[in-house]
């Protein structure tokens, strides 16, 4: 009996087979041409890096690389996309087994026979059934969901009809093979052998069925090898780079964290340096940060949760992930991204740089970076935005991000001292130094939340300091790109810390929080720090705090960026208020990771870069929309935004409070 086997080259005219080879080749040498570009841009370096952490690395790309974690969390393109990627593995390892299996029989042997065959031949088809049918969902819901961005992304959109080409051409003709010469094993390609039984249902001359099946044939194998050999021109290569940029992050660094460049003390020890930091011209770019720019499928994910796109500013972190791409394949060297116009200076200063972006990214890019490295260049350089050259200059002068005088602080040291806090180092020890944070010195309404926290504290019989000469930690100093500045300032709080006898920080203010918690450890600090939710969440678990009375008010708690998706804090704000309110606390629609940022971040706090509808105006409608009457937050900055936006809203009976505040009136009636 006949065996079942896979045929090759079948019904074809006997010059198929060496015009196909001689085809093959000119498709090879685009593919390897394009292919070395990649390696003279970071390829070169991979092979040195690649065996580092490989441990940790690999569950990282377990997680994100095959079991596409963030892609998954959008079901239905996610979906798409995994059963996409899936049926395109199988067809192409199924082409390559058929290839082996060719040229294995021109040495007399078979792989592609008996039994397994028509497996092999129902597997295949039920792959391709499902990468056409998510191909052709996926090219539809890129047509109708997103109609404004086919025009910018042509190129993707061609990728994805000619994948899809190839899915169907392959099925056509494996029916027209099936039709013109039916073998007893054909019902194993089922889809193959309902097209065949369809022709032969049309009465399909034999003739024109050949002709068609040649035309096809070729037509679907030069599609195939064109989409092949043009990978590493296209979106396509981010099958490849993706994969590697995903198994070449590590998370072990904390999210808030910013790059260390230079360390200002090991730059006084060499005599003669040229430094150069962040980038603007594409040959200053690192090799990493070339490979993650190559990784961008441009998917849109961070477009769609970026505050500052949303608001209509300048900026949109897909397009400047692409944009950078566009400028290096103008050129590896001087082409200067700003100055060509790839990238409009105002949209790297509206970045709130709130991590909506990195954390939505399904490959693990953050715009944020590159904005910060974007920024740093600008700013080393000293011709940044006039609309943030004060902020710039308040920060050399002052040291502050106000550019306050330090004899203003003296008003709010003076009435603390009135509440029983001391003032470190002159009045000894204490249990925790509580960390104001610039705004609280400078805005009355921010040091009227700091009063409240320490009042509580104070109810809970801790010990209580503050620094005589807290200065600026330079959080703004370092988003904004002056690094050194950021530098001079955290080690000269460390080395003040550092002296005092104390058990912990705590401080009201996220941006403080971050630095004095992930970025200062860097530079010496070596004191738990906490953010004033959390230690007034355990005051209350401990019962060292209690409640006398519960507030009957819908409120809506705001995550703030850096205590909330920078640092993962959801819980303990929560559980304040909780404790603190009687109604059920509302959620946003976008809480806890997805919150979305009240547009003070990455300094714009301190300047204004257009939009045409302010964040923290979204938020608040956002607000009311959920059904509240109380906006809660726990995070200096966003209590300023919404409070400005109430204001420019007309909101005479909106309340606006820190999570602080609404606990104190529940606890002092
Ligand atoms: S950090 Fe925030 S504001 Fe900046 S690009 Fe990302 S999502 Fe947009
Ligand atoms: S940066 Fe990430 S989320 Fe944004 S378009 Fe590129 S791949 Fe998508």
């Amino acid at each position: 009996m006949l065996q079942p086997f896979r045929e090759s080259f079948a019904l074809l005219p006997q010059y198929t087979e060496p015009v196909f080879y001689l085809a093959l080749i000119p498709f090879i040498i685009i593919f390897i041409r394009g292919l070395y570009k990649h390696y003279k841009l970071y390829g070169r370096y991979l092979l040195k890096e690649v065996t580092k952490h490989s441990g940790q690395r690999l569950k990282v790309f377990l997680k994100y690389g095959l079991l596409q974690a963030r892609i998954l969390s959008d079901y239905f393109r996610g979906g798409l996309h995994i059963t996409l990627f899936i049926g395109v593995a199988v067809l192409f390892i199924g082409t390559c087994i058929v290839f082996v299996d060719h040229t294995v029989e021109k040495f007399g042997g078979k792989l592609l026979v008996g039994e397994v065959y028509p497996f092999i031949e129902s597997l295949l088809d039920f792959f391709g059934l499902l990468f056409v049918l998510s191909a052709t969902m996926l090219l539809i819901s890129r047509i109708i969901r997103y109609p404004s961005r086919i025009g910018v992304r042509v190129q993707y959109t061609l990728v994805l009809a000619g994948l899809l080409y190839v899915g169907v051409s392959g099925f056509l003709t494996e029916g027209l093979r099936l039709f013109l010469k039916d073998v007893p094993w054909s019902g194993y390609s089922f889809l193959g052998a309902a097209i065949a039984n369809m022709l032969s249902y049309f009465g399909i001359h034999p003739e024109l069925a050949h002709n068609l099946y040649v035309a096809l044939w070729w037509s679907h194998g030069l599609v195939a090898l064109a989409l092949i050999a043009f990978l590493p021109y296209s979106n396509l290569m981010h099958i490849l780079t993706s994969s590697v940029n995903i198994y070449l992050s590590i998370p072990a660094e904390p999210i808030g964290k910013l790059t260390t460049p230079f360390n200002i003390k090991a730059l006084d020890e060499v005599e003669e340096l040229e430094l150069r930091i962040g980038f603007r011209r594409t040959g200053e770019i690192g090799w990493r940060d070339v490979l993650s720019v190559y990784a961008c499928t441009d998917c849109g994910r961070c477009e769609e949760t970026c505050p500052a796109y949303e608001a209509g500013s300048a900026l949109s972190p897909r397009r400047l992930i692409q944009s950078l791409k566009s400028s290096l394949e103008k050129g590896f060297g001087d082409y200067d991204i700003l100055a060509n116009g790839a990238i409009k200076e105002e949209a790297i200063w509206a970045c709130t740089t709130c991590y909506a972006c990195f954390l939505k990214c399904p490959v693990l890019i953050s715009p944020t970076k590159y904005v910060v490295e974007i920024r740093r260049a600008v700013v080393f350089e000293g011709r940044m935005d006039e609309r943030v050259y004060p902020l710039v200059s308040n920060i050399a002068r002052m040291s502050n991000p106000f550019g306050m005088p330090e004899y203003e602080k003296e008003r709010l040291v003076k009435e603390l001292r009135g509440m029983g806090v001391k003032i470190l180092p002159d009045d000894g020890d204490a249990e925790y130094l509580y960390w104001l944070g610039c705004a609280a010195f400078y805005d009355p309404r921010i040091g009227k939340v700091a009063k409240t926290v320490i009042r509580l504290l104070k109810e809970a019989g801790l010990s209580i300091g503050i620094l005589s000469d807290e200065k600026c930690t330079g959080d703004p100093a370092r988003r904004i790109g002056e690094e050194g500045r950021f530098q001079e300032q955290a080690y000269a709080n460390v080395e003040k810390i550092m002296g005092l006898k104390i058990k912990k920080i705590v401080t009201h203010c996220p941006h403080c929080y971050n630095t004095l918690k992930n970025e200062y450890r860097e530079f010496g600090l070596d004191v738990d720090v906490i953010h004033h939710t959390q230690l007034l969440s355990t005051l209350l678990k401990d019962g060292r705090l209690r409640v006398k009375r519960r507030l009957d008010i819908p409120a809506v708690l705001h995550d703030s960026c850096y205590l909330g998706r920078v640092n993962g804090i959801y819980a303990e704000p929560r559980n304040v208020l909780s404790t603190a309110l009687s109604s059920r606390l509302l959620e946003f629609p976008r809480s806890k990771e997805n919150s979305f940022c009240c547009g003070a971040g990455g300094c714009n706090y301190w300047y204004h870069i257009p939009r045409v509808k302010r964040e923290a105006l979204i938020r608040l409608e956002e607000a009311i929309s959920a059904g509240a009457k109380m906006l809660v937050v726990e995070c200096p900055y966003c209590l300023a935004m919404f409070e400005d936006a109430a204001r420019v809203m007309n909101l005479e009976n909106f309340i606006i409070r820190d999570v602080a505040e609404v606990l104190a009136e529940s606890v002092f009636e």
